[in-house]
């Protein structure tokens, strides 16, 4: 509806800035915390647009960011939306080359960037004719010099606090996103205005993930990652106080935001929470504020509910997925359940949980049927709904993939159980996710295939207690190949191309990749032989190039 506004990001901020005037935004920045309200953010915020006018950005035009979870990060949700922008939050983990090609890809005409990162996009960058045109603004009260970055502090200033914000269209494009291919290219998401508000209010129900003027919300997700599983704008939108960690927050330094700013609702991946365990384990924060952790991007393990719980903190296990905004399905117990003994409750919220309100799913075998909702029977969850993107961002050939008939094919395989919880028994695509972060096992088993002495070598994931996942190549070496020195040259190839944690945990010699009956790689076949017997190295996985902690 033209002109109508009716569904837009805009009227969540308005309000809160009028009802919520001085409710706080609380930010760990690298020059140290920082503090403002939602009136002096709906100031800087228009500030911000006026600032991106100036420099020519116009309605339709991509802003990226290349940022943690900051206030002045947050700042631009805000801003490039409702100017009828797009915000294009880049993911800083990923390798160079990915970072060329979807900057390129997104055609983005500035991005924000934070100084710890800076050198990282400086690298990717560098020489690259991909980041032609590109302008960078700093994130922070300093230029940085490399990128002829301005500090952000600088752009803004002295530009009004007024703004004369645009009608948008319901279907304006406000958002973008890429995630990961199981082969080629990451593919962009775009997210519409009223796809952001219905995930925003769908979020904000009681079955969603709600968050009100009484919470404290501290997205440790990062705001690359879906926008932080849109919890910026459901927090808005409920006029709760926020919490943003920061660059690259260890587990002491969620404690001390927790204990400090008596946060109520925080949300990250299994991995986070992990360590936020083991530190709980040595030193004893008070989390005595917690009232909700949402874990989610992989499993959370039973042993992690019940660690929650014993605190009296209440653990939702959540579904989702960069195409659907992301939430899907959260593990709310149902209140026919409430008198159940706790273990058969616990069975429930450690399943994937049920759709949320205003999606709709099927679950499709093998052979083209629907599934019986028996929780046995198995087979690929399609989705849709108002929050679910229709199709990628110019690419026709993953359209044709992974879309049907209006149903996103999610690639994972469930069941459903009589009560509608949602489990997760497999994942069809070929990806491997460690850290709540993407390792595409196709390309390092074809970077692997590189070597001069590796016949065949597949990549696989395999079970780990910290990581959910680790990369684990399987390498059937040549005749004349010497086997003492192979694995070292493979990692130290692949490690001129990736990022540390991207490079597998181990390189293991076998005579022959299992091949299934056309002759393509089996990879279930290696997964069901070796997981069991693998011990991979403790620690293996690289601590300090680790993703979404
Ligand atoms: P996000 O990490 O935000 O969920 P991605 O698009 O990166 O979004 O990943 C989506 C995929 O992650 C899902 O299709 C599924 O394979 C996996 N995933 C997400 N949540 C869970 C969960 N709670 N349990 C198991 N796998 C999950």
């Amino acid at each position: 509806m033209p002109g109508g506004h009716t569904q837009t990001l805009r009227p969540f901020l308005w309000r809160a800035s009028k009802l919520y005037g001085d409710t706080e935004i609380v930010s760990r920045n690298h020059d140290g915390m920082s503090r403002q309200t939602y009136a002096e953010y709906a100031d800087r915020t228009a500030r911000l647009a006026n600032a991106l006018d100036e420099h020519g950005i116009e309605q339709g035009d991509r802003v990226g960011t290349f940022c943690w979870n900051t206030d002045r990060h947050f700042e631009t949700y805000f801003a490039v939306p409702s100017m009828g922008g797009q915000l294009h939050t880049i993911n800083p983990l990923l390798p160079d080359e990915h970072i060329r090609y979807i900057v390129e890809d997104a055609n983005d005409e500035v991005i924000f960037v934070d100084p710890s990162l800076a050198e990282k996009i400086a690298g990717a960058a560098d020489g690259a004719e991909e980041f032609e045109g590109v302008d960078f603004v700093a994130m922070g009260e300093e230029p940085i010099e490399a990128l002829d970055a301005p500090a952000y502090e600088t752009f803004v200033d002295g530009h009004d606090a007024d703004y004369d914000w645009p009608d948008l269209d319901d279907d304006q494009p406000a958002g973008m996103c890429y995630t990961s291919g199981t082969t080629g290219k990451p593919k962009g998401v775009e997210y519409t205005q009223s796809m952001l508000w219905s995930h925003t209010m769908m979020s904000l129900s009681p079955q969603g993930i709600p968050m009100a003027d009484d919470d404290v919300v501290m997205p440790v997700v990062p705001m690359f990652h879906v926008n932080a599983w849109g919890m910026p704008f459901t927090a808005t939108a409920g006029g709760s106080k926020q919490v943003f960690p920061g660059p690259s927050p260890n587990a002491e330094h969620l404690a001390t935001l927790i204990e400090e700013e008596g946060v109520t609702v925080t949300a990250g991946v299994p991995t986070v929470w992990l360590g936020l365990m083991e530190y709980c384990e040595e030193n004893d924060p008070d989390l005595s504020s917690l009232e909700r952790v949402i874990v989610g991007g992989s499993a959370a393990p039973e042993s992690m509910i019940r660690w929650f719980d014993d605190r009296g903190v209440e653990l939702l296990h959540a579904w989702g997925m960069t195409e659907m905004s992301p939430i899907g399905s959260v593990a709310h117990l149902k209140s026919d359940l409430e008198d159940e003994e706790y273990e058969t409750q616990l069975e429930k919220r450690s399943k994937q949980g049920l759709m949320a309100p205003g999606l709709e799913f099927k679950i499709i075998d093998e052979d083209g049927n629907r599934i019986a909702w028996d929780g046995e029977e198995f087979g690929e969850l399609y989705v849709r709904g108002p929050s679910v993107t229709k199709e990628y961002f110019k690419r026709p050939d993953a359209n044709e993939e992974d879309f049907e008939n209006g149903w996103l094919k999610t690639g994972d395989v469930v069941s459903v159980d009589p009560d509608g919880y949602l489990k997760i028994v497999d994942r069809e695509k070929d990806v491997i996710k460690s850290g709540g972060e993407w390792i595409s096992s196709v390309e390092l088993e074809n970077a692997v295939m590189a070597h001069d002495d590796v016949s065949e070598a597949t990549v696989i994931g395999v079970p780990h207690e910290k990581w959910q996942e680790r990369p684990v190549a399987f390498v059937v070496p040549t005749e004349d190949a010497d086997r003492d020195t192979l694995d070292d040259e493979i990692l130290e190839m692949l490690g001129d191309e990736y990022p540390k944690w991207w490079l597998p945990d181990a390189v293991e010699y076998i005579d022959e990749v299992p091949k299934t009956a056309t002759g393509k790689f089996s990879k279930k076949d290696l997964r069901e032989q070796y997981t069991g017997s693998m011990e991979l190295h403790e620690g293996s996985a690289p601590e300090d190039a680790a993703p979404s902690r």
